[in-house]
């Protein structure tokens, strides 16, 4: 869906409209919003003048709820994650020219070199990820220079890709967009920059200098320079609105265009992390882990982002496959399939669980790289005080030892892997969201854990509200003539705004903490070892 929320100056939520592609623009025959091609592997695009077509339909909407558009003074947006566009010679004269008397779709619909676009979900460009990595000297190295190891999803295999099968489309391709930057480029009608934190989605971005990697460039397709144009930091002023949205939708003339960034980094902003030590859990489906760091250190699996709301820090994002589904699965086989017999049984299970470790793989595993598959092992007269210990394999655990196997397992693993990336520890406060967070026996794990509060927050919708925040982050660093801390937006205002938060669950005990950083230490060794022999690197 494409949605809009509009904040006042208090950080309240003053109204919001949705745009449901399925549904609301069923012409383009989409399902999620995308096509799944039976024909080609892997491929999964959407049409993208569907979302040209829902810019339209979402500003009509507020218009007919007769929404003030010249008390607007900034907009800004998020589009997902690693998408592209592909701008066919001679269109940015078309985009600088729309005629208000028309909608946008009407102008547009032959500017596109291409008519699909490649999104998060595409799979199809394995053989473009390893030949990039091969090209700059491993999966490794490219991590290292770009924030991630080849992904299938990220822009610059797609574009080797396009550049492999359609050598003819990309010579005729003037500019490439991401979603985020197409987006912007509509609202100010000439080509946005891409903005950094979005670029580093890419596999072609610098993550250090936050400039294009001329190797990786080299290595994806000729004269892609060119085609991406500059980078900027996410506050930053992309243009004033174009005139076609000040005489459409009487837009103030003066109204800022802040650069669009990517769904990920706008959900980082809307759940307010800021400042290295902030970590954000989302316990969904999948469960992912955002979190800010100053010198982050990237590695095969997982991916580096600069900080979207500040200029010098990184954004590190890991995502785990095995999150609500997996702990859904041994809640029914040992808790009777309620979340409340499984409270029960994991309070009454003393914290450490014995030594007992679990690693609960229902589905291939990213972080760490592991196939389907559970292990079980129990550590011998563990007390906590030395790795010094033996570890012996067993194939069950008695039901009680599962359940806090599977939450204190992948928590121990979750406070591992972001110890790895560089992430400050203890954390300085954990923000909670997604389905589990409900649960306080799980945070209560988590505190303990990780040792810091956590804090929960219930915000489906946190990456349009967080691209508002950045809205209003971009316009105040405009007005003073120098970037400010994003933290500023929000001083005094976290209790009675949009943005408020509740403190589910303080630190905990300081000693059982650094018993738990024991157990880390050896469940991470047996978790390497695992990964040496199953991995699927
Ligand atoms: P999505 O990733 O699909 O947006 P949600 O964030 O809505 O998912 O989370 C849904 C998941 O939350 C469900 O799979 C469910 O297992 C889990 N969940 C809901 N309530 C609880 C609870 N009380 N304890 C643990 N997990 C829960």
């Amino acid at each position: 869906s494409l949605k809009a929320t509009v904040l006042d100056s208090n950080l309240n939520i003053v109204t919001s409209e949705t745009v449901r592609f399925d549904s609301e623009l069923p012409h383009y025959k989409t399902k999620d919003g995308v096509y799944r091609d039976a024909s080609v592997s892997g491929r999964i695009v959407s049409p993208t003048l569907m979302w040209v077509e829902a810019l339209d339909l979402v500003l009509d909407k507020l218009k007919k709820a007769k929404f003030e558009f010249e008390r607007v003074v900034a907009v800004s947006g998020s589009g997902q994650q690693h998408g592209s566009v592909y701008w066919k010679n001679g269109s940015s004269d078309r985009l600088a020219s729309l005629d208000p008397n028309k909608p946008l779709l009407d102008q547009l619909t032959d500017t596109l070199s291409i008519k699909e676009s490649p999104i998060w979900m595409d799979s199809s460009t394995t053989v473009q990820c390893r030949e990039i990595e091969k090209a700059v000297g491993g999966a490794l190295e490219l991590s290292r220079l770009t924030g991630s190891r080849g992904y299938e999803r990220f822009t610059g295999p797609q574009i080797r890709k396009l550049y492999d099968t359609q050598p003819d489309v990309y010579c005729q391709t003037e500019r490439i967009s991401l979603v985020s930057s197409f987006m912007a480029s509509l609202l100010i009608g000439t080509y946005a920059s891409i903005d950094e934190t979005d670029g580093a989605g890419m596999n072609l971005m610098d993550i250090r200098t936050r400039d294009w990697s001329k190797i990786v460039l080299d290595a994806t397709a000729p004269g892609l320079e060119d085609k991406l144009g500059k980078l900027a930091p996410a506050h930053a002023i992309a243009g004033s609105i174009a005139p076609y949205f000040v005489e459409r939708f009487q837009f103030n003339k003066n109204c800022l265009v802040i650069q669009w960034s990517g769904d990920n980094p706008n959900s980082l902003a809307g759940l307010t992390l800021n400042t290295p030590g902030d970590l954000a859990i989302s316990l969904g489906t999948s469960d992912t882990v955002f979190g800010i760091a100053s010198e982050p250190q990237p590695r095969l699996q997982g991916h580096v982002f600069p900080n979207p709301v500040d200029t010098t820090s990184y954004m590190v994002m890991l995502v785990y496959k095995n999150g609500s589904l997996t702990r859904e699965d041994v809640r029914n086989r040992c808790a009777d399939q309620s979340w409340d017999v499984f409270n029960k049984v994991l309070e009454q299970t003393p914290p450490l669980n014995g030594g007992k470790l679990g690693f609960y793989y229902k589905e291939h595993e990213i972080m760490p790289p592991l196939p389907v598959g559970i292990h079980r092992y129990v550590l011998d007269n563990f007390i906590a005080d030395t790795l010094d210990v033996k570890a012996h394999e067993v194939t069950e655990f008695d039901a009680p030892s599962e359940v806090r196997g599977i939450i204190e397992g992948h928590f121990l693993s979750m406070r591992a892997h972001t110890e790895r990336f560089g992430m400050p520890t203890p954390p300085k406060r954990i923000i909670a969201t997604g389905g589990a967070s409900a649960n306080l026996s799980i945070l209560k794990s988590v505190a303990s854990i990780f040792g810091c509060d956590v804090y929960t927050v219930q915000r489906p919708d946190s990456a349009s509200l967080g691209a508002a925040l950045r809205a209003a982050h971009g316009w105040l660093c405009h007005g003073e003539g120098s970037f400010v801390p994003f933290s500023c937006i929000y001083k005094n205002k976290l209790e009675t705004s949009s943005l408020s938060c509740k403190l589910s669950m303080p630190t905990g005990d300081k000693q059982l903490h650094s018993k738990y950083t024991m157990l880390m230490k050896k469940r991470i060794e047996i978790e390497d070892s695992l990964v040496q022999k199953l991995g699927r690197i």
